[in-house]
């Protein structure tokens, strides 16, 4: 299809991938969960999980996967978490730090936000398949990608060089270079800490990198930058972790990746995305993904990072929006333009859905049909559930905001008969469970915003 005239952008994602002629398609994402995920994750999960569905649906094999790296040690850590917890735990992967709450019980710091995110994605809509890094690490097949790693060190360094050394200036070009005379493809997970990497005082990190590489016992000395223990150990012993620009192309060899997106900060000329092509391509034998570049999804006018920045998480999105909304913003706008998702705004979301609704169903024609076109394939993307023949009666935003307003008036049970004689309809698919969570859902969206409100007028009487 002519890339002008395609319906919608997935479209044009599907072309690429069906140009590489796969007979397994694997898509894939990735996420370090160092702390609460933020709601933007779900913008380059939910583009994975369209591309899946389309290509299930024209008869294709497709794996989505999605990687949590909490093999990643811990540079540093969010505002939220106890400093003493802080300072016993940096430079250890996710894997290895205990849950931060008390109580909860489940394996790990990387499990705990790992499987926040996670729980969340069948209300979103989302099938894919979880794969955590400590443990691929563990495997004969991730172990095979290290040691031809580092047998063929020069041949990585070259291509970082190549990328790296133009984007930087004289100076640090002369460090950079420095820096190589000694570098190897990977780390070592201390034996006696614990911890990858030490972090000096001056914020600098020092991994502890792999010195040299003994092929005949298969083995690497190393020395720990954090306690200063120094040991040999085999490739066997999973406890020798790739450098990140080299994990990501050794992954996709792994795993034969048909598509990544990546966020902007990976997709820009020479970073990583870049580099890991190449190094996939020589090192591995293999080409690569299609990369899919996407820029951020902002809530309102603030940036959104796991680390500084406000925490928004699919969860919270939960208590007060609908996914089905949700999704619909990610699949009308274009991956490379950013998303406000602006809270107060949501009822015009729901004005829009009624909108493509509408003219999916063929009850509202647009003069253009190219825009007609865009409209009705946004519906099909944005539906969770099997789309229906009819339009289905459903309890507007607004007449969902009134109820939620008078429903201590009335017992549940009358207030749900209410709602329904109001739409004209016995929906049957709305349970009275169904409602009392959609009344729960409003009144949180309608006390989020009048705190926002309350907050704004705050801080202007005080200026
Ligand atoms: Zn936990
Ligand atoms: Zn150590």
């Amino acid at each position: 299809m002519n890339k002008e005239f395609s319906i919608h952008w997935l479209e044009d994602i599907l072309d690429e991938i069906y140009s590489k002629n796969p007979e397994q398609i694997t898509l894939a994402t990735g996420k370090t969960p160092s702390g609460h995920v933020h709601l933007g994750i779900l913008r380059e999960i939910l583009i994975c999980e369209s591309l899946r569905k389309r290509l299930k649906e024209r008869g294709k094999k497709v794996k989505f996967y999605l990687f949590l790296d909490d093999f990643d040690a811990a540079k540093r850590f969010p505002d939220y978490i106890d400093k003493h917890f802080q300072e016993e735990h940096l430079g250890k992967p996710f894997a290895l730090i205990p849950c931060p709450e008390k109580n909860c019980g489940c394996e790990s710091y990387g499990h705990h936000y790992g499987n926040e995110l996670t729980s969340t994605f069948k209300d979103f809509g989302i099938k894919n398949e979880v794969i955590w890094s400590f443990e691929l690490y563990q495997t004969e097949e991730m172990q095979e990608m290290i040691k031809i790693a580092l047998e063929n060190n020069d041949l990585i360094k070259n291509i970082l060089k190549k990328y790296i050394l133009p984007t930087l200036d004289e100076q640090k070009q002369k460090l950079f270079l420095k820096m190589q005379e000694t570098w190897m493809p990977a780390m070592v997970l201390c034996e006696r800490c614990n911890r990858l990497q030490k972090r000096t005082p001056d914020g600098a990190i020092k991994p502890n990198r792999v010195i040299s590489y003994l092929k005949q016992e298969e083995s690497v000395s190393y020395t720990c930058s954090a306690c200063g223990f120094n040991n040999e150990i085999p490739l066997s012993s999973g406890r020798i972790k790739l450098n990140w620009r080299v994990d990501w192309p050794a992954k996709w060899a792994l795993f034969n990746t048909t598509c990544e997106p990546a966020g902007k900060d990976h997709s820009v000329k020479g970073g990583a995305y870049d580099t890991g092509l190449e190094i996939c391509q020589k090192l591995y034998g293999y080409e690569g993904p299609v990369k899919v570049p996407y820029e951020w999804l902002r809530l309102g006018d603030q940036d959104m990072k796991t680390s500084k920045g406000i925490v928004f998480t699919p969860k919270n999105y939960l208590e007060i929006g609908d996914p089905e909304i949700y999704r619909m913003l990610i699949y009308r706008t274009n991956p490379m333009k950013h998303i406000s998702l602006r809270i107060e705004e949501l009822p015009q979301y729901y004005d829009f859905f009624e909108k493509i609704e509408n003219v999916y169903y063929g009850l509202e024609n647009l003069e253009s049909k190219q825009e007609e076109g865009f409209l009705k394939y946004l519906y099909e993307l944005t539906k969770i559930k099997p789309i229906s023949k009819k339009k289905e009666a459903k309890i507007s935003f607004n007449l969902l905001i009134f109820l939620a307003q008078i429903q201590n008036l009335l017992p549940l049970e009358k207030l749900y008969q209410k709602a329904l004689s109001w739409i004209k309809s016995e929906n049957k698919s709305l349970t009275i469970e169904d409602f009392k969570g959609l009344l729960q859902r409003t009144s949180n969206w309608v006390n989020e915003v009048k705190t926002m409100i309350a907050e704004e007028y705050g801080e202007k009487k005080q200026t």
